[in-house]
């Protein structure tokens, strides 16, 4: 006699959740609903499979939130505990989120991983890079998701299914949060800063912009009251584990997390080859030669303009990139660059990319007209007005026969890769220690 064969097992689902703009100006952070819900899930036996995901988007977006993140995760569950799944995450959001901020949409998606086709890929891949149509959003979600909420209206539910369908094409880095206890939030975070360059200095070249070293600025810990001690970004792991052990830390925490995410990726980086090419909103890289030289306005902002041969746009240096900027003035026309960046239209300005990076990939000879010498004490003369000749400041010798005299400019620049500082640096941006070479061949 065999025992009894009545035992039910209950069939499994793989589930890809997204979540998005639970946050708004006063303080939450949708990578804290994400920390809850895993932690959640645990305790109820749903199973996490592999990382959580911290998908950024689009950074031109004028729609976008702070950061524009964008958190997904997967989970392996008993398909009749679907409805158990989505209540735990409908009251985190109810209880977490900022729902009654206006401008935050809140919003999270439930799919089953085996209906994310190349369609829902394809649409999560555009979110990164450009601006996507709500309506093939919603179309999208009635066809696929399990469970869709948008609240404060639907615009969440974009960054939401993104981030439930994103396979990071353009690789991925790692970065590890650490979250306050609810009592330390809106105070001073205890960080101690030393330790955190220490740890920076012992985790070179596996983790980044940690902390700006060119400006002395700690960038781990956020200045918003929301619950995130700090963040650290790295290419592995283990490595932001390692800094966060060095890291002192004077305050209890909650926990951590580590999330995969398309952050210091280019993943937003859309390549053109010419400048017709270039979309409103959305970012670029494109190579071409210096058509103006630089300029210094009010406020400390550097513009130069570029030309591919056809046209002309404006790249722009502000004042945050600190020493960027000597980059920038220190280009002459003929120069041949590359340029990354974003192109966000403004009334009454230019079109103009505001810089993320730059290389110099050759430095043209430029020649610059100057005064003419004096021929009896050799001191540069000084014009008196146009046509009216030259006259030394020295010797008062004058004459109206001298002409301007060309001379080579000593150049200031040399060939290679230039970023805004840490401080500067958008999340999406990669910094150029991690750039591939890949058009090495080209130049
Ligand atoms: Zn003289």
């Amino acid at each position: 006699m065999l025992g009894s064969l009545n035992t039910v097992v209950s069939e499994k689902i793989e589930i890809s959740v997204g979540i998005d703009d639970t946050d708004s100006p006063k303080g939450m952070c949708t990578t804290y609903v994400m920390y809850r819900l895993i932690e959640k899930a645990n305790t109820e036996g749903f199973k996490l499979v592999g990382m959580p995901r911290l998908v950024r988007l689009n950074p031109a977006c004028p729609f976008k939130t702070r950061g524009n993140a964008a958190l997904g995760a997967d989970f392996i569950l008993d398909y009749d505990k679907i409805n158990k799944f989505k209540e735990i995450l409908v009251d985190l959001i109810f209880d977490l989120a900022e729902i009654n901020e206006k401008k935050t949409n809140p919003a999270f998606v439930i799919i089953n991983k085996n209906d994310i086709d190349t369609n829902l890929v394809e649409f999560s891949r555009i979110a990164v890079k450009r601006i996507v149509n709500l309506n093939e959003a919603l179309n999208l979600l009635k066809s696929k998701a399990i469970f869709a909420f948008g609240y404060n209206g639907p615009r969440g539910l974009i960054g939401a299914l993104s981030a439930a369908a994103y396979d990071f094409p353009s690789g991925f880095t790692y970065e590890l949060i650490a979250y306050r206890i609810k009592e330390m939030r809106g105070k001073k975070r205890l960080v101690d800063e030393m330790s955190v360059y220490e740890a920076d200095i012992k985790t070179k070249g596996c983790t980044f912009d940690n902390v700006d070293q060119e400006n002395k600025e700690i960038k781990i810990t956020p200045h918003t009251p929301c619950p995130v001690l700090l963040g650290i970004r790295g290419l592995d792991p283990e490595c932001v584990k390692k800094a966060f052990s060095i890291i002192k830390i004077n305050e209890p925490i909650e926990g951590y997390i580590i999330y995969k995410t398309n952050q210091a990726t280019d993943d937003h980086i859309i390549e053109v080859n010419s400048i017709k090419e270039i979309e409103p909103l959305t970012s670029v890289s494109i190579k071409g030669k210096v058509a103006s030289m630089p300029a210094l306005i009010k406020g400390g902002h550097v513009f130069v303009e570029i030309t591919d041969g056809t046209d002309k746009i404006r790249i722009a240096a502000y004042e945050p990139t600190k020493n960027f900027r000597k980059v920038l003035i220190n280009l002459r026309p003929g120069d041949f660059i590359q340029v990354w960046g974003s192109y966000k239209p403004k009334d009454n300005e230019p079109p103009t990319i505001n810089l993320e990076k730059i290389r110099i990939i050759s430095i043209a000879p430029y020649v610059k007209l100057l005064n003419p010498l004096c021929p009896i004490c050799g001191t540069r003369m000084k014009s008196e007005g146009k046509g009216k000749g030259y006259q030394c400041p020295k010797c008062k010798y004058k004459t109206n026969s001298a002409e301007k005299v060309q001379e080579l400019e000593k150049r200031n620049l040399v060939p290679g890769f230039y970023d805004v500082p840490a401080r500067a640096r958008r999340h999406l941006s990669k910094p150029s220690f991690l750039e591939v070479l890949k058009d090495e061949r080209q130049s």
